[in-house]
């Protein structure tokens, strides 16, 4: 049996923040906690990460701005912006982050895991080509998706984007490229500010970025409904190589950041979806980044869950999850979302 991947290491505590901030080791702990007993499951496998790369890191960020990062291991702390700082070991923990990523892609495009995900901080999809914000330092998914085309000579990847704040980083940094679709689903209005409808993409990477933006109260109906219904579409259209997904957790109802409705079964459900996606368009190769979720209890029963999903351990059925949604979430977001994008992605043009 081919195992599940999952990139873990202690390297990832290494990573400080301020007393009282909500991005803390302690979520990471709570998941580590229940790992090793699942890695004794042949059913799932170690990826060890490794230091991305500065060659490998300026793929997505100016060669200045990880001059910048690099030094801050030289201070005891570095302050980028009000809520995004680094210690000491900053530095190494966020290019392990994005190393362990390339790691787990390279198993899976390889066919050595069925799948993987990785279990590091600090996050990286608000991080921009040249700036470090909402505490993340270097964009891992966008390090990951880079590394599938320059290492691995993919031809196209898909980033799916769930967590409950906008991807900006990641937009900007593939908004003019076509070989990569950013598709995200976010509260708004919230923090970053971006990600409307009509941010699709420009020059050749128009309608390469599909934002659905949200407001406050979807849950698990609503999302499952959503995505069961617009992802295979864009993937049918796309034919990605490989699906990443920027796996945020702060979506989930008790979330002190998020205003939606989620569950940890909420979440097997998305995943079931992505696998199945996934499974017939790119031969099942799907690996997920951890980003935000800050309710530590609930952040770990739900990469557990989805762990679980992943592995085959669970088996979803989003069609009966999203059977409940409330149409009167759903109809405006399919409305609006087949105005947009019918004149790029004709398959959504009729929701
Ligand atoms: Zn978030």
């Amino acid at each position: 049996m081919v195992p599940t991947g999952i990139v873990h290491d202690p390297v990832f505590f290494e990573h400080r923040t301020e007393p009282g901030h909500p991005e803390t080791a302690k979520r990471l702990s709570r998941i580590y906690a229940s790992l090793e007993d699942r890695l004794d499951d042949p059913g799932y496998a170690a990826i060890a990460p490794r230091p991305a790369r500065r060659e490998e890191l300026s793929w997505a960020h100016s060669a200045a701005y990880v001059a910048t990062i690099a030094a801050s291991a030289q201070r005891e702390w570095t302050r980028f912006t009000a809520d995004t700082h680094a210690s000491a070991r900053s530095f190494e923990a966020a290019r392990q982050a994005a190393g362990g990523l390339m790691a787990a892609i390279d198993r899976v495009v390889a066919g050595q895991a069925r799948n993987a995900m990785v279990l590091a901080r600090p996050p990286g999809h608000h991080a921009e080509r040249n700036r470090a914000m909402g505490y993340c330092l270097f964009n891992g998914v966008a390090l990951g998706a880079c590394f599938a085309r320059r290492s691995l000579g993919l031809q196209r990847v898909l980033i799916l984007d769930w967590d409950v704040h906008h991807g900006n980083g990641t937009q900007h940094i593939f908004d003019d490229d076509p070989t990569v679709l950013f598709f995200s689903l976010h509260q708004s209005p919230h923090f970053p500010g971006t990600g409307a409808y009509t941010e699709t993409g420009w020059g050749p990477g128009a309608g390469y970025t599909v934002n659905i933006p949200l407001s406050r109260g979807y849950g698990d109906a609503e999302y499952t409904l959503l995505l069961a219904t617009l992802l295979p579409r864009l993937a049918r259209s796309f034919e990605p190589e490989l699906i990443l997904v920027s796996a945020g957790f702060d979506t989930h109802r008790k979330d002190p950041l998020g205003g939606m409705k989620m569950s940890s079964d909420g979440f097997a459900a998305l995943t079931r979806i992505v696998m199945d996606t996934a499974a017939q368009c790119c031969l099942g190769r799907l690996v997920l980044f951890m980003e935000g979720g800050y309710h530590p209890p609930a952040l770990a029963r739900s990469v557990h869950a989805v762990l679980d999903e992943l592995g085959g351990k669970t088996l979803s059925d989003p069609a009966a999850v999203g059977s409940s949604a409330d149409s009167r979430l759903t109809d405006p977001v399919f409305q609006r979302c087949a105005h947009v994008q019918a004149p790029h992605w004709p398959g959504l043009g009729s929701l």
